[in-house]
């Protein structure tokens, strides 16, 4: 059998090491030859003695240079241009884009342009710049198969049925670790609460977008492009116990869910080797001693984030890539203790609503256009909350 090559941008995250705990189990069937770190440098040099790939890269220079010191045959980057290089590595067939936050766009997008297929985990990358991402890969026929587990599920529902008979998309969430708390009780959770997700181990930034609900809003945004469905046909049903992983109603009625033990290695897997599917060391999920399924609406008064991320992808243009970047910047000053949970919500929408009126604005936005409205929200958020006087140090 061909061994299917690979890179993963991210592979000391929680995505990235699951992808290669699936790598391992089948040293048949894939290769190893780009991984990249942020700052974890331990982690990655246990990955390269184990997976021995042709090139790596470290956010950090200097952290690139000390590898450098100890690895003199491993072609060693770092920086952006790292991310870039380990994605368009020549040989390689598939990158599994597992990098959090806007800094997996632009590393993606050269995977695509390079003729990568992609396993999709950075949903940022989809809400930042579907439109173009989505052409560009269908322009070169690349796929984009997903890894988030809603997208996974949805991509297995819809297998052999025709786009035309969807009648919409029925995304399943957890809720997070606050679904019954009221707004007051809101106003006093800590990073350290919300960190505790009940049914998912996950990075930090995710972990904290499933407790506002901002996760579910940018997943509805992530499937609007992945399957071409309108944002008014994707609905929201909450489902704590996680074992059915979202689900599709057609048009005569049928609903067909998907359903697994909340476990990320089986959407990886599945994106590894589509359309084949790969034995699971998994447990089998067990229907009886699961009991009941639960479902639940999901309260936008509660999760404003949900109401932002609906009106962000109706008004489109560079207003979607603004809600991600104002969140990821909001969700990294809530976990440094500087501003309330409920500030996260809060401040994205102030920034939106700044947003239209900016001159950073465009409707039809270039690449070049959705990283400057990054930078822009970036710098906004940190402006508010500056003049906010809220807790910022
Ligand atoms: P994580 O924080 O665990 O890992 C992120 C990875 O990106 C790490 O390897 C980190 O070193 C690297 N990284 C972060 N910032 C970087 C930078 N500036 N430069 C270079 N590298 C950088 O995150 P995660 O939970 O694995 O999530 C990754 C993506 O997958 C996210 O977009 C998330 O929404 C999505 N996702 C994750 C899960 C999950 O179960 N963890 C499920 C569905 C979707
Ligand atoms: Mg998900």
């Amino acid at each position: 059998m061909k061994k299917k090559k690979l890179s993963i941008l991210g592979s000391t995250g929680s995505i990235g090491v699951s992808t290669l705990q699936v790598v391992e189990r089948y040293p048949e069937r894939f290769k190893i030859l780009g991984l990249t770190a942020g700052q974890n440098r331990v982690l990655l040099e246990e990955q390269i003695e184990r997976f021995k790939p042709d090139v790596v890269s470290l956010s950090d220079e200097g952290a690139a240079g000390e590898l450098k010191k100890k690895r003199s045959g491993l072609d060693i980057l770092s920086g952006v241009e790292g991310l870039i290089g380990v994605a368009t590595i020549p040989e390689v067939d598939m990158v599994v884009s597992a990098l959090v936050g806007a800094v997996g766009l632009v590393p993606t997008m050269s995977a695509i342009r390079a003729g990568k297929d992609i396993a999709l985990a950075n949903k940022e990358t989809l809400v930042m710049a579907g439109d173009i991402v989505m052409k560009e890969a269908y322009e070169r026929g690349i796929k984009i198969l997903p890894i988030d587990s809603e997208h996974s599920a949805i991509f297995q529902c819809i297998q052999g049925h025709r786009h035309e008979d969807i009648k919409k998309l029925i995304l399943t969430a957890s809720g997070g670790p606050f679904l019954n708390l009221s707004t007051a009780m809101l106003k006093k959770v800590t990073p350290q609460e919300a960190l505790k997700h009940p049914n998912w181990k996950m990075g930090p930034k995710i972990t904290i977008d499933s407790a506002t609900l901002m996760n579910k809003g940018l997943e509805v945004i992530e499937a609007h492009y992945l399957f071409g469905i309108d944002v008014d046909r994707i609905n929201i049903l909450l489902h704590p116990q996680s074992l059915i992983h979202s689900a599709v109603e057609f048009k005569d009625g049928s609903i067909i869910a998907q359903m697994s033990l909340p476990d990320m290695k089986g959407p990886i897997s599945y994106a590894l080797s589509y359309p084949e599917r790969l034995e699971s060391d998994m447990p089998s999920l067990d229907l009886a001693a699961a009991g009941s399924l639960t479902f639940i609406e999901p309260d936008p008064e509660r999760f404003p984030c949900l109401i932002l991320a609906y009106a962000a992808i109706r008004e489109g243009g560079t207003l979607p890539a603004v809600l991600s970047a104002a969140n990821e910047v909001a969700v990294e000053l809530f976990l440094e203790n500087r501003i309330e949970f409920i500030d996260i919500p809060a401040i994205i929408k102030e920034t939106m609503d700044d947003h239209k009126s900016s001159g950073v604005y465009r409707h039809r936005p270039e690449l070049d256009d959705i990283l400057d409205a990054d930078r822009w929200a970036r710098d906004e958020v940190l402006k508010k909350v500056q003049s906010l006087k809220l807790k910022i140090k």
